[in-house]
């Protein structure tokens, strides 16, 4: 008789976005008429730029003529997408990053899901706290992270880092030292980041400790400070112990057409192999390469039209942050993020669980955010809310929080 991996049944509860769906379905059977404000999945909304379009119109051209046809990908990019990434994101920063250090994907989420692959199964992680929950899930499946405790909602072999408002959103140097490090900056829910100097501490504390950064920077593009970094290979000695993840997803509205890539820097070794081979191999041998026409859509994101377009988009989605988080102030909540990411992280009325706070915001406004406590324990007081939506509904999802909240907040 077979047997199934176990680990799969340890994760706790149905996934955070299944419960929210379940609830918004039952609050739209009861309310036919009243008009539901999403501002909880971190989805896009903005149509493709027409730079991305054309190039994708001529990629598929090109797949329908036998002269220009393209089958497999290569597995690791294609050489025009891998070297303008190299030149665009990593060069133009002074980052000491090559081509043929960066494998292009379908997406961050696979990456950084994977990576744990390459890693011994007792190799200790350590989490931000709260955080984007593939992280942990994705140790949970390969059974690295120990028994989940209900109460505290932690795994009793994960550590766990409290980014929260006493601690302005930075997380301290573990007492007792990870193999593996993951750190999301911006960060997906509290919209906070680093600077420079806070993100050196990480890299000197890295390779002093013979661990490995997992640094996602899904929302680079989004950074608006002068010394918040775009990338952590900006910092010096961060090719001895990172490896970074990037998304096409949200720079460039990607989320339905998919692409990424990750950095693993030849220099990175550990135990006397360099992960750079090990992830090519297994990139190799489990993905068969992003599509042509997907990654020829991704070089145009480097373009100079694709470029402005682009700008134009994160603008548009920042000034629907600063309308939430200038609202909210108004309205009496604690804000944060909001400055160099599309998240607003607020905290919740005090005596108020996270959940509450959505049941409330659903039913008294209609507005849909995501509760805090589904990125972490340390979540749990907090609630987030995405600019991603339209600047119309972002409005009026506003208007009518900035109704119903003060009342709350005394
Ligand atoms: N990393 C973070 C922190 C995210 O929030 C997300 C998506 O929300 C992803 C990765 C996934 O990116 P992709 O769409 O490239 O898979």
């Amino acid at each position: 008789m077979v047997k199934i991996n176990n680990n799969y049944l340890k994760l706790p509860g149905s996934y955070l976005f299944s419960t929210i769906a379940k609830k918004v379905s039952t609050y739209t059977e009861e309310n036919p008429d009243k008009k539901l404000i999403r501002l909880g999945i971190g989805d896009v909304t903005q149509p493709i730029a027409p730079a991305i379009i054309e190039a994708l119109h001529g990629a598929v051209e090109e797949m329908g003529n036998g002269e220009t046809f393209h089958g497999y990908a290569p597995d690791l990019g294609y050489g025009f997408l891998r070297e303008l990434i190299a030149k665009e994101d990593y060069g133009s920063r002074d980052c000491p990053i090559s081509a043929d250090e960066i494998f292009v994907s379908d997406g961050a989420k696979s990456d950084c899901g994977n990576i744990q692959e390459i890693f011994d199964e007792n190799c200790k992680i350590a989490v931000c706290d709260p955080v984007y929950p593939v992280y942990v899930d994705s140790n949970v499946m390969a059974g690295r992270t120990g028994e989940y405790d209900e109460k505290t909602g932690k795994w009793s072999n994960v550590i766990y880092m409290p980014c929260t408002a006493e601690n302005n959103f930075i997380p301290k140097l573990p007492e007792e030292v990870p193999d593996l490090i993951y750190l999301c900056v911006p960060n997906n829910p509290t919209g906070t980041t680093l600077t420079r100097d806070q993100l050196k501490i990480w890299v000197d504390y890295a390779n002093e400790n013979g661990a490995v950064i997992l640094y996602d920077a899904a929302y680079e593009a989004y950074i608006s400070q002068e010394d918040v970094p775009h990338s952590i290979f900006e910092i010096k000695g961060a090719e001895t112990c990172a490896i970074e993840f990037r998304s096409f997803s949200k720079n460039a509205g990607f989320t339905g057409v998919r692409l990424g890539f990750t950095v693993v820097p030849k220099a990175l070794v550990r135990e006397e192999v360099s992960l750079h081979s090990l992830w090519a191999r297994r990139h190799g041998t489990k993905f068969n390469g992003a599509p042509y026409v997907i990654q020829k859509a991704g070089a145009a994101v480097y373009s100079t039209e694709g470029k402005a377009q682009l700008k134009e988009q994160v603008t548009y989605y920042m000034r629907n942050a600063e309308v939430i988080y200038n609202g909210l102030m108004e309205a009496g909540c604690q804000v944060y993020g909001g400055v160099n990411a599309p998240y607003i992280w607020l905290k919740v009325p005090q005596g108020m669980t996270s959940w509450e706070f959505f049941d409330c915001l659903l039913q008294e406004a209609g507005v849909v955010g995501t509760p805090g406590s589904g990125f972490g324990p340390s979540g749990e007081g907090y609630f987030r809310l995405t600019a991603f939506g339209t600047y119309e509904n972002t409005v009026e999802a506003i208007e009518r929080m900035k109704k119903c909240l003060p009342s709350l907040y005394k």
